[in-house]
């Protein structure tokens, strides 16, 4: 097949979002997808009678004007993907040991929350509440910088982001160093941790705003689910006229010649090819599909990274309860045994020691009343804490029987936790019970060592030119969690800037 414009490699949600603003515009798009559903981390899988998004749980960018908004407006769907806002009051809790905080939207009101709670460190608190509303906004700011950044750009506009680029190498311990925070306080600062994967000592500060600020403005969940908000992107790209999106072909091969792919054969044998390519694939991926040696050092060296952490879920329903009875609702729990979230993070990845984890708690059937994740009567609850992906993809190679011993043994002690801390009884009530690993990650995702961000967020990978990428091949772009920035917000606004790159057509 030969009649497209342009073809993209895999449906993540970059992919999707690039594809389906080329397919509008009125170009001929073919979308590869490997798995047999599109979505990437963003696709829901089912179990007998009930389903499960595979790892997203809820986002920003969704409120008028923003980009998610935006996206969804250009392709003409927007009002068919209605978003529901998590509580305000509190759309994620922070429980550290036996203490709950929620976090309101409205910085300045989380501000006199946990003045309230810690006078003691007012002056820490409000300093640090200054410093992320002084990046935060230089960060939005930034969006309008041209993509290309000349010396004279950046002499010009040094001033203006002054913050952002004095923080480009800090952490966020970094800052509570400099801020002298205490261990509660920083432990309930970086309670959303889990949606960078780091603990404090190692997560850029400035990526750690990005994402304090893009959820203050509002965390949303898609009233339809998930799926509804991924079959409704896809469906747009099926609906014009010389588009397709394929599932179960998984690219094996670009084919370069003279500088330029030329065509990309699949797994099963079939060749595709067209004038322009976009792969949504990982980066050091996509560099191995075509063959190193097609490449520039430039791209070779864009490709030099470190993988964030891998992460173990666990989807189950139950029936029989209310789990708003037991501390869920229109949010989020993030549950820490203790306040030291550095050595939480080593016990569980370096030292694989996952006897009392932290959990993240989502329960997406509290978020939306629509139906479509599992019976009447029953409720979802999805729940991720971060591992080491080496260990289990050995695991798995090595001796099947262990692998699945040791996901058996993960899981019980989650139940565990939640029964004991949370819903007595939880065991009696389980309608459905599934586990996914890194390696599982890998294997339904595509996602090399099971990461779950693309590259760590580190300050060594947090750099002002992370975007979509073209290579140093003619006509093959790179966009996603890595060529961008990771989340549906982050990989959605990828996919935006690359198609405003190519097209010259704002969204
Ligand atoms: C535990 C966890 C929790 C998360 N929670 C949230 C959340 O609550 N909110 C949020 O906003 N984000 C969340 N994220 C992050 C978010 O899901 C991702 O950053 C984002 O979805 C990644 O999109 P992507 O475009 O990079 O593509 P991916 O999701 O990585 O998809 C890539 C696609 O390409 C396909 N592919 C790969 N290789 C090939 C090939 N050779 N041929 C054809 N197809 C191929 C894959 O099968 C896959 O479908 C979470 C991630 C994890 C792991």
């Amino acid at each position: 097949m030969t009649d497209f414009d342009d073809i993209v490699i895999g449906t993540g949600m970059a992919g999707l979002t690039v594809g389906a603003l080329l397919a509008n515009a009125g170009r001929r798009v073919l979308m590869l997808e490997a798995h047999d559903t599109p979505g990437g981390y963003a696709h829901t899988f089912t179990v007998g009678r009930h389903r499960f998004c595979a790892q997203v749980h809820y986002i920003f960018n969704c409120g008028e004007g923003e980009s998610i908004d935006a996206f969804l407006s250009k392709i003409g769907v927007r009002d068919e993907v209605p978003f529901e806002r998590l509580d305000p009051e509190g759309f994620d809790h922070i429980v550290v040991g036996r203490e709950r905080f929620r976090v309101p939207n409205g910085l300045a009101k989380h501000e006199a929350r946990l003045v309230r709670r810690f006078p003691e460190h007012r002056a820490a608190i409000r300093r640090y509440f200054g410093l992320v509303g002084d990046v935060g906004r230089e960060l939005d700011a930034m969006k309008d910088l041209p993509a290309r950044i000349t010396p004279w750009v950046a002499l010009r506009s040094a001033h203006r982001y002054r913050h952002v680029i004095r923080h480009m190498r800090s952490t966020l311990e970094d800052v509570y160093d400099r801020l002298r925070m205490p261990p509660l306080l920083r432990a309930v600062l970086a309670g959303q941790a889990g949606d960078y994967l780091l603990p404090p000592r190692d997560v850029s500060f400035l990526l750690h705003v990005a994402l304090v600020w893009g959820y203050d403005k509002g965390a949303y969940y898609p009233r339809g689910h998930f799926f509804h908000l991924v079959d409704t992107i896809v469906r747009s790209i099926r609906a014009r006229p010389g588009c397709a999106v394929l599932t179960e072909r998984e690219v094996s091969r670009i084919e370069v010649e003279g500088g330029r792919v030329v065509g990309v054969t699949t797994k099963g044998g079939e060749r595709f090819s067209a004038r322009r390519y976009v792969s949504n694939v990982d980066p050091k991926r996509t560099l191995e599909l075509a063959g190193r040696e097609s490449f520039s050092r430039r791209d070779a060296r864009r490709a030099d990274y470190a993988y964030s952490s891998g992460n173990i879920t666990v989807y189950i329903a139950v029936r029989g309860l209310d789990l708003r009875d037991h501390g869920f609702g229109s949010y989020n729990v993030w549950h820490y045994p203790h306040a030291d979230l550095d050595r939480i993070y080593d016990d569980q990845g370096l030292r694989h020691d996952l006897s009392d984890p932290w959990l993240f708690m989502s329960t997406p059937t509290l978020h939306t009343s629509a139906p479509g994740l599992c019976p009447d009567g029953e409720q979802v609850m999805e729940i991720a804490t971060s591992c080491d992906h080496a260990r289990f993809s050995e695991l798995r190679r090595r001796d099947r029987r262990a692998y699945n011993a040791e996901k058996k043994k993960v899981r019980d002690t989650i139940l565990d936790v939640i029964q004991d801390r949370y819903v007595p009884r939880l065991r009696d009530h389980l309608a459905v019970q599934v586990t996914g690993t890194p390696a599982t990650n890998e294997r339904f995702c595509r996602a090399p060592h099971g990461n779950a961000y693309g590259a760590a967020l580190t300050p060594a990978h947090v750099t002002m030119d992370r975007g979509p990428v073209r290579t140093s091949l003619d006509n093959l772009w790179m966009v996603n969690a890595t060529a961008g920035f990771p989340s549906v917000a982050g990989t959605v606004g990828a996919g935006i800037a690359l198609y405003e790159e190519l097209s010259g057509d704002a969204v």
